[in-house]
């Protein structure tokens, strides 16, 4: 998988446990979020109730997890965890329902990926704060209800536009989440070299942060990768030298594109004169699938302003050629 890639396998997850905020207070940037949360949780603690739903959406790798952990933390709640792919019934829904204690924050990653029937289970269970158990099958079927204690569901989701509305209506407070700035990543990445112990020199997390996306996650993966370099082929400092070698290792350029992102940006612009061409015709080129171009390359070049989608194809922008160190032939540059 991709160092740029803004999800997280298992093994990445269990590094990045030691690496996540547990107060409000230390999770860095989103602002607003933050300050809303603040408000909701304070009030929730002082009426001593659960506070509403809430729905946090926002790219892969933002903090929507770190943030639920710390909506736990700051009720003193347990944590429940599950995701709308891990649930393939509604009864695996209603198991994990039925199990809840009063106060737990149940916490639901990708909660658009839940099963029409788990869902429907959902607005229930979150509105009443009941679930019906069907006993028996067929004609002789029946459902029983059970009450539920008092819980709050966090539901984190990639695609909010995705989530039904009946859904979405049941979460009193939504949080969205944007992306980072690089001061901002500066931060996390500061936080998290005093976390593993080492001393990071205000460079190098400044050239860390400028090739992160955005994304924390990011962020702290390419530090873990600096740290390799400094202690494998450097002197051990994390300094600037050892933030640009380890980066040139891995293929990761000033701006957080890597050897795919490159490769589509380089053809669209010598092969295709800077287009505009077909998604599937670029794909073709760089040997990948046209799939893969649109999800993993094509939306950071864009958002960066590299690539612009045309009804008549992909066009290279001016930054594009910049980018590349390239001059545009005078009539394609838009
Ligand atoms: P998501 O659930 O949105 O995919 P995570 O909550 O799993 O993202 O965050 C990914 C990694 O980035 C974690 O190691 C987390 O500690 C770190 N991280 C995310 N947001 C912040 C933040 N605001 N401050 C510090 N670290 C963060």
């Amino acid at each position: 998988s991709r160092i740029v890639a803004p999800s997280a396998d298992e093994i990445e997850r269990a590094a990045e446990a030691a690496l996540r905020p547990k107060r409000l207070d230390d999770f860095v940037g989103q602002r607003v979020v933050r300050d809303q949360l603040s408000l909701v949780l304070q009030a929730a603690v002082a009426r001593g109730n659960p506070p509403d739903h809430v729905l946090l959406s926002g790219p892969p790798g933002l903090g929507k997890t770190t943030l639920a952990m710390i909506i736990a933390g700051e009720l003193e709640a347990h944590m429940r965890l599950t995701s709308g792919p891990a649930i393939q019934h509604a009864g695996d829904l209603a198991a994990v329902l039925s199990s809840l204690e009063e106060g737990d924050v149940l916490f639901i990653d990708e909660i658009h990926r839940l099963a029409r029937p788990a869902e429907e289970l959902l607005y229930v269970a979150m509105e009443d704060f009941r679930v019906d158990v069907i006993v028996g099958k067929g004609a002789g079927a029946s459902a029983i209800p059970l009450a539920l204690p008092r819980f709050t569901v966090v539901g984190a989701t990639t695609r909010s536009g995705l989530l039904p509305a009946p859904l979405r209506d049941r979460f009193g407070f939504t949080g969205h989440m944007d992306y980072y700035s690089p001061e901002e990543l500066e931060r996390v990445i500061l936080r998290s070299s005093g976390l593993l112990g080492v001393h990071l020199e205000h460079a190098a997390a400044h050239e860390i942060a400028g090739r992160s996306r955005g994304t924390p996650r990011i962020a702290n993966r390419l530090l873990r990768r600096v740290r390799d370099w400094a202690q494998v082929r450097g002197d051990g400092r994390l300094d600037l030298h050892a933030a640009r070698s380890a980066l040139e290792v891995y293929e990761v350029d000033p701006i957080g594109l890597d050897r795919l992102d490159r490769a589509v940006l380089t053809a669209l612009c010598t092969r295709f004169g800077g287009g505009p061409v077909g998604l599937s015709t670029l794909a073709m080129t760089v040997g990948e699938e046209a799939e893969t171009v649109e999800t993993v390359a094509e939306p950071y070049l864009v958002r960066e302003g590299l690539i612009g989608r045309t009804p008549r194809g992909r066009v290279a922008t001016s930054a594009a050629w910049e980018h590349l160190g390239l001059t545009p032939p005078a009539q394609s540059s838009p």
